[in-house]
């Protein structure tokens, strides 16, 4: 994963990586390689909740004494790191047995998960940062922006000046981003419609001026509009596939994502499931399909 460092007033670090020994020393060594020691940085911005980014952000803290900053609705997550997490993977064992994924793939998933948790770390949010404000450095300003639907917590950092957007997952170049399914943070348990509102936050990005877009993972972004209209055209395609699977014949979404991948490797199961159920929900909002429950298991036929 990538992570910035902004040579400015304060020494702002954009991400730190995951907490591990070999994380630490590769930001380490990245830091140095700049003429700087991680103890010299000033502030640290988190870009979202996921512990790629996240985990090494309280460890860089507590070496600098930096302020961190993060979109409000992140703070609560980030603050209580365990609990949350832990209340997330609850959540996604419901989404999962609701869309027909076997209960033993549930549960290794689970496992699976609950290691990759030591990747994350809780952490203390100084400068809460909200929708649509400004963060002003000495020598430039970024304009901060919410654009959930990867997370729900993803951020963007425009500099209008410099025609620069800090992007992290929000928008990559060599993959789609995952709209992941993700409990919300209004204690409800429906599932969110987590690509329907990725697409309207891809819808907001587009309009932007921008000539540079740094990335979370892989290279940056030269030309997004074009980039943003492929994924429009991805997701369309997709959705048009799916809704054929299901004049063939009623699925679950586990069935559907079968059909799509084949046979899905286990840590796979969550993100390919998300994948479909994002199409499923463009495909409900427009009337092309309707959900039923059989056995407290959704089932999806073409309206
Ligand atoms: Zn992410």
């Amino acid at each position: 994963m990538n992570v910035y460092l902004i040579e400015d007033e304060p020494l702002t670090l954009v991400d730190a990586g995951p907490n591990s020994g070999t994380s630490l020393d590769e930001l380490e060594r990245g830091v140095a390689a700049l003429g700087y020691a991680l103890e010299d940085v000033d502030l640290v911005i988190v870009t979202h909740q996921h512990i790629d980014h996240l985990g090494l952000v309280g460890l860089v803290a507590a070496k600098s004494g930096a302020e961190v900053a993060a979109i409000d609705v992140a703070v609560p997550f980030m603050e209580n790191f365990s609990a949350e997490a832990q209340a997330d993977d609850d959540f996604a064992r419901e989404i999962m047995l609701r869309h027909g994924i076997p209960e033993n793939v549930v549960i290794a998933l689970t496992s699976v998960s609950r290691a990759f948790r030591a990747w994350g770390a809780r952490v203390d949010v100084t400068q809460p940062l909200q929708d649509g404000q400004e963060l002003r450095l000495r020598d430039r300003t970024l304009c901060v922006y919410h654009r959930p639907g990867h997370s729900p917590t993803d951020t963007v950092f425009h500099d209008v000046e410099r025609r620069i957007l800090i992007a992290a997952d929000h928008l990559l170049g060599h993959i789609s981003s995952n709209p992941l399914i993700t409990r919300p943070r209004d204690g409800s348990t429906e599932r969110p419609q987590a690509l329907v509102l990725y697409l309207e936050s891809l819808r907001a990005t587009r309009q932007m001026d921008v000539d540079l877009v740094l990335t979370g993972h892989g290279d940056p972004v030269t030309d997004h509009r074009r980039l943003i209209d492929e994924r429009f055209n991805l997701h369309q395609r997709r959705a048009t596939k799916i809704e054929r699977l299901t004049v063939e014949r009623p699925r679950t979404a586990y069935e559907i994502a079968q059909a799509l991948w084949g046979n899905i490797a286990v840590t796979q199961a969550y993100l390919t499931l998300s994948e479909v159920l994002g199409h499923v929900d463009l495909l409900l909002n427009e009337g092309r399909l309707v959900e039923r429950r059989r056995n407290g298991v959704s089932v999806f036929e073409a309206a």
